[in-house]
């Protein structure tokens, strides 16, 4: 189809999407078994999906989709959903529709080509609103239906700018409750607890975002748990750390779960990927901090434990600023260079921020003796015997 021959079709269509079906001589939508007219579109919205049974990610939203329509048509919204397939036979296309409980088009290759162009779909699955008078009222809004649900309705620019709003509204209003999705007890532990959020109220929080098939998320979790039962034992249980699983199964939550001395989110709750979503966070592992009132303090508390372990407590930028003085002072106490009986060449003193102690093999931040010539480290506090 030529540039401008899809333009003029694409008017027609956003002028009337059932000019176009009847134009190709459809006149009917299956609903099940049943034959039903096709929606005027003048009284309710039409949205078009577009679909397959070979696809994978096309599988995994029709499930998402059908309980967000099921929330919609439960509380009166006017919409049709039509599914057009891109199945590449009749056989796929019905087992793709068996579990819809919206309108479907008629199996039709050319309508498929016809359609896809118009509403330029380049993947699917595609789910694209159109306005009560059929002009296409926003892109594909698949991720927006994956991420808000039935709330994501009516689909259009505003609304989306609206759940932008209250996304933000939570990640700096300092309400845990709304946070957490007002459920009542959104907090489980290997130890079988459940916590209501009044309960951290007052805490300095630590969001970890992990899990157990991510190698580096393994060796944080041991950081962290070093850090949590310091802090814990020695400041009044004035911490707490809420693990947010994206792990890929029940199996692989559980495993997690098994080391871990803090509370998490069931896996089943969706507030899992809500937190994702809200605290922005792009990769694992991540550990978002939020102070005794509730509010963000930082997106970079994966470094802090890092760096500064239960020392760092509560994280806040003056607590931060302290302990980086300190450590210039400590380091100013020690000597530029040294020569330690363990080994043969001079070390010198560096801030390689992280690193492993050649003898005692632990983990060690900042101030570092290390050897040029062949990358030996040692913690100022394993220098023995200066020769
Ligand atoms: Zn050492
Ligand atoms: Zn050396």
């Amino acid at each position: 189809m030529g540039g401008a021959d899809s333009e003029s079709a694409a008017e027609v269509c956003n002028n009337d999407f059932t000019t176009i079906l009847a134009q190709e001589g459809i006149h009917h939508l299956l609903s099940g078994e049943q034959k039903v007219p096709l929606p005027s579109g003048k009284n309710k919205m039409i949205c078009l999906l577009f679909s397959a049974n070979w696809s994978r990610p096309c599988n995994a939203f029709i499930p998402q989709l059908v309980q967000a329509y099921n929330v919609l048509k439960d509380t009166g919204q006017e919409l049709d959903v039509i599914f057009v397939s891109f199945d590449r036979d009749e056989n796929g296309f019905k087992e793709h529709f068996k579990f819809m409980p919206w309108l479907v088009l008629p199996f039709d290759v050319n309508l498929q080509k016809i359609l896809g162009n118009l509403y330029k779909v380049n993947q699917i699955p595609s789910f694209i609103p159109l306005g009560v008078d059929t002009k296409v009222l926003a892109k594909d809004v698949v991720g927006l239906i994956k991420d808000y649900g039935a709330d994501a309705f009516p689909f259009t620019k505003k609304r989306q700018e609206e759940l932008k709003a209250m996304d933000e509204a939570k990640r700096q209003g300092g309400k845990l409750d709304e946070l957490f999705n007002g459920i009542n007890y959104p907090f489980v532990s290997n130890k079988g607890v459940k916590i209501h959020p009044s309960e951290l109220v007052g805490k300095t929080i630590g969001l970890y975002f992990g899990a157990h098939w991510c190698p580096p998320c393994r060796d944080f979790t041991s950081q962290l748990i070093e850090a949590y039962n310091d802090i814990i034992n020695n400041n009044n249980q004035e911490f707490e750390v809420v693990f947010i699983s994206t792990d890929r199964d029940h199996k692989e939550f559980d495993l997690s779960l098994t080391k871990m001395p803090w509370l998490a989110i069931p896996f089943e709750d969706k507030s899992r990927q809500d937190l994702c979503r809200i605290f922005e966070v792009k990769w694992i592992p991540s550990l978002i901090l939020l102070g005794p009132d509730g509010r963000m303090i930082s997106t970079n508390g994966r470094a802090m434990i890092s760096l500064y372990g239960a020392r760092g407590f509560p994280f806040t930028e003056p607590k931060i600023l302290e302990i980086e003085a300190s450590l210039m002072k400590e380091g100013d106490g020690l000597p530029q260079e040294v020569k330690d009986c363990k080994h043969e060449h001079i070390l010198k003193l560096e801030m390689p921020k992280a690193y492993i102690c050649d003898f005692c093999k632990k983990r060690g931040t900042f101030w570092a003796f290390s050897c040029d010539v062949c990358g030996y480290d040692l913690h100022p506090t394993c220098i023995e015997e200066t020769l």
